[in-house]
């Protein structure tokens, strides 16, 4: 099955806003195995959605439309589809009572453009919105299948994941169903990752494995098809388990996890306490951890400390080490641990130090990073990073090893 998306919007087109709609569908369809080839926009204009619409059906079996169908005229997605499939839009009675439901509990009158949003294509199967008005639609004519979805994400993203995304599921395996499971790496290159499962990867079919790297991490989606869901996720098990045997030292987690979310839950399973000082992240260690709901409990405090100064007057780490060995530097990163450690009563003391770019910092070259770690009542250990991002890229990058090296 080859997908086309096309998302209907002048908006769009405006620059107004991002197409975060064809993103999201294009990774859902993408845990199905469907292949995305072209992602089209167009306005809202009739004439030129139609002429979308002929295109794409000459490249793609699966066309999804997302947006337009809305209440007021220059809604016409539904419409334009009508006419150029030559089907007739009917009330649908469901969509009809939710929506007079909607307007009753408001005390609010219903106009005939409310009504016109429970029109649907004649012979389609109804996806319900259970966040907004209009619902969308599956219809398939012709070997061709055709899904409407409303334009606002926060009712497209539920629509398409638990409406959608089952009847594809099922359409494409004849009734069977479709695992997919995300395994996720830290401090492992993506090129070193698929050479040492080289040999697993050339010979995958069932379940399948896609590789993919974004900000440092590398991931590997395995995705397996079964009678049963029992099934899939026992194909699922065997592989992920060959995997692991190679390169499972560098896994931290899977599925949604994170970096920061895995070592939130290491810090609370353990009941560890942590406190950092900060100097290139200038907070970011914190802030990435605040992220993760329940973190407060193990998240104490810490200090933002920039400069030479701020590392003396506010930590009290003494002159002396950072005229002999460097504000970049294992000392350095060491004693910021051990100080915020002890400042804060923390378990554990963080401290992160280096030149995140673009230009040296302290005789150092870009990239280069000290990571300090005090735990309970041991001495640092300190790691060294050469990182080889932009700045930004870099500070990010100090965070996630410093989450990856807490894991360890
Ligand atoms: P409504 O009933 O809200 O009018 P609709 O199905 O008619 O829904 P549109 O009018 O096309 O959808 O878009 C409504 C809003 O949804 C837009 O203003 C925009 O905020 C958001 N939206 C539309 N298309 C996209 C898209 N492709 N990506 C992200 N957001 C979108
Ligand atoms: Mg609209």
């Amino acid at each position: 099955m080859n997908a086309e998306i096309l998302a209907v919007g002048s908006e769009l087109l405006l620059g107004q806003i991002t197409n975060t709609n064809a993103k999201f569908i294009s990774s859902q369809l993408s845990e199905l195995g469907i292949n995305v080839f072209y992602h089209t926009v167009v306005g809202d204009n009739s004439k030129r959605l139609e002429e979308a619409i002929t295109v794409a059906e000459s490249r793609a079996d699966l066309i999804i439309f997302s947006g337009g169908l809305g209440p007021t005229k220059d809604d016409l997605t539904k419409e334009t589809i009508a006419r150029h499939l030559g089907v007739n839009l009917a009330f649908d009675e469901v969509a009809l009572s939710y929506i007079e439901q909607f307007f009753a509990k408001r005390g609010r009158p219903m106009t005939e453009n409310n009504r016109k949003q429970a029109l649907v294509l004649a012979g389609s199967e109804v996806l319900a919105n259970h966040h907004g008005m209009a619902p969308g639609m599956i219809l398939t004519k012709d070997e061709r299948t055709y899904i409407l979805l409303p334009g606002p994400p926060k009712e497209l993203e539920p629509m398409f994941q638990f409406e959608a995304k089952p009847k594809l599921g099922a359409m494409l395996n004849d009734g069977g169903v479709i695992v997919s499971h995300v395994m996720r790496f830290y401090g492992i290159g993506e090129a070193e990752l698929e050479v040492s499962v080289q040999d697993i990867l050339d010979t995958q079919t069932n379940p399948t494995i896609a590789p993919l790297a974004s900000d440092g991490e590398v991931t590997l989606r395995v995705t397996a098809k079964a009678e049963t869901e029992g099934k899939a996720r026992q194909l699922i098990a065997s592989k992920v388990a060959e995997i692991q045997a190679i390169v499972g030292d560098y896994q931290y987690g899977i599925d949604d996890d994170s970096l920061a979310s895995k070592t939130v839950e290491m810090l609370l399973d353990n009941k560890l306490t942590i406190s950092a000082a900060e100097s290139l992240t200038a907070g970011l260690f914190q802030s990435e951890l605040a992220e993760i709901p329940g973190v407060g409990t193990a998240l104490i405090g810490g200090l933002v400390t920039y400069t030479e100064e701020a590392k003396v007057k506010q930590l009290g780490i003494s002159q002396e080490l950072l005229d002999t060995h460097g504000i970049v530097s294992s000392e350095c990163a060491a004693a910021m641990a051990s100080t915020v450690r002890e400042k804060f009563g923390t378990t554990i003391g963080i401290g992160l130090t280096g030149a995140a770019g673009p230009t040296a910092h302290d005789h150092q070259p870009v990239g280069t990073v000290w990571i300090g770690i005090a735990i309970g009542d041991e001495d640092p250990i300190t790691y060294l990073l050469h990182l080889s991002g932009m700045r930004n890229t870099n500070r990010l990058r100090a965070v996630k090893f410093t989450c990856h090296y807490l894991m360890h």
